[in-house]
């Protein structure tokens, strides 16, 4: 097991005036992300701008300590044994302005929420990611997206800082979207804001089609258990939910998570599921739709944390 990152009294201090927000201490990651799995972050803050966020970075660069920035936990398994170092969340950093079909959000604006703000003043560009429960850095990341949307469509530039809290600009050429990646994935960058081009719609019939979108995801998803969405990135032009259910995988558990018998690319969290459990599950979902169909099925969710020897 990696060591327990330690920080001094004052060092903590220091962080938390950095942020303007209490730095936790041993703050079990189960709390944070939405499969409600996973172990204890040695130190968890939550800057309040993307300028706090950049001084995290920067400190934490200075002084060699390991962190994870993380959004809304929504694409994330995080390993029993938790995460060393410090976990920096973005849920502060929400703010966003819509004008002259520009919208500029900070990296923590949730998706779903945008996309319900947005309606309200007859403005879409996230109304397909109504159902998409993470935040805007978390989009970017992976460059999410549903119903024939992605982030990369409206997105017209990026904020982001790297991994020393050097402040740069990423146009959309050079965010390099592709299916589930981007430059932030390739080149460890983080998103502190995004601009995006929106348009004029009726608001009503934004929320007509926001309810619609909610309701076939109710029907197609299991959305009453805990679980990070599709687990497996989709082979070029197969469905992964498709060949997993081919191989009559659905039902398939392994100790409390098993594979949705609602849709065959979610893992939920039926009952304590372990990371361990869901790892385990992900590991003979691949190998038995490998031996069966020769596929080769890759996680989409991310598995973060300390791993060792598990
Ligand atoms: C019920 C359900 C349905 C879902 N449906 C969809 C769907 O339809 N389409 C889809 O694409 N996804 C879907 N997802 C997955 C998930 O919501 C998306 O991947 C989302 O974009 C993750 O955002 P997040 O803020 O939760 O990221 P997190 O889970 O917090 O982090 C995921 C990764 O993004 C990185 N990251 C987070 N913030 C930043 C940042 N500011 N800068 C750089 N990197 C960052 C993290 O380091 C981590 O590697 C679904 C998930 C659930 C639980």
């Amino acid at each position: 097991m990696a060591e327990r990152t330690t920080l001094s009294e004052k060092a903590v201090n220091e962080l938390s005036l950095m942020c303007g927000w209490r730095v936790l201490v041993d703050e079990p990651m189960s709390s944070y992300t939405t499969f409600r799995i996973g172990g204890p972050a040695d130190f968890m803050c939550s800057p309040s701008s993307p300028e706090a966020l950049s001084k995290v970075l920067a400190w934490t660069s200075a002084e060699g300590i390991g962190r994870l920035v993380m959004g809304a936990g929504s694409n994330l398994l995080v390993s029993d044994r938790g995460i060393r170092g410090i976990v920096i969340r973005t849920n502060r950093m929400c703010a966003w302005t819509a004008e002259d079909g520009n919208l500029v959000a900070e990296a923590g604006a949730l998706m779903p929420r945008l996309a319900n703000d947005l309606a309200g003043m007859g403005l879409s560009g996230f109304t397909e990611a109504c159902g998409i429960p993470g935040s805007v850095g978390g989009g970017l990341y992976m460059n999410a997206g549903a119903y024939g949307w992605n982030i990369s469509d409206v997105t017209t530039l990026v904020e982001a800082v790297d991994g020393s809290g050097n402040a740069m600009e990423l146009t959309r050429e050079e965010m390099a979207f592709g299916p589930k990646t981007s430059a932030l994935m390739r080149d460890g960058l983080i998103a502190t804001r995004v601009h995006a081009k929106l348009i004029s719609i009726d608001k009503d019939r934004i929320r007509q089609k926001i309810s619609e979108l909610l309701e076939d995801r109710a029907r197609k998803q299991p959305l009453e258990l805990p679980s990070a969405g599709c687990v497996f990135r989709n082979p070029s032009g197969k469905g992964a939910g498709r060949l997993i259910d081919q191989c009559g995988l659905k039902g398939t558990s392994v100790g409390g998570a098993a594979v949705s018998n609602r849709h065959a690319n979610f893992i939920v969290n039926v009952k304590g599921a372990t990371a361990r459990d869901v790892r385990e599950l992900l590991e003979l979902v691949a190998r038995i739709v490998r031996e069966t169909t020769g596929e080769r099925l890759e996680p989409e969710v991310r598995l973060v944390g300390d791993w060792d020897v598990e």
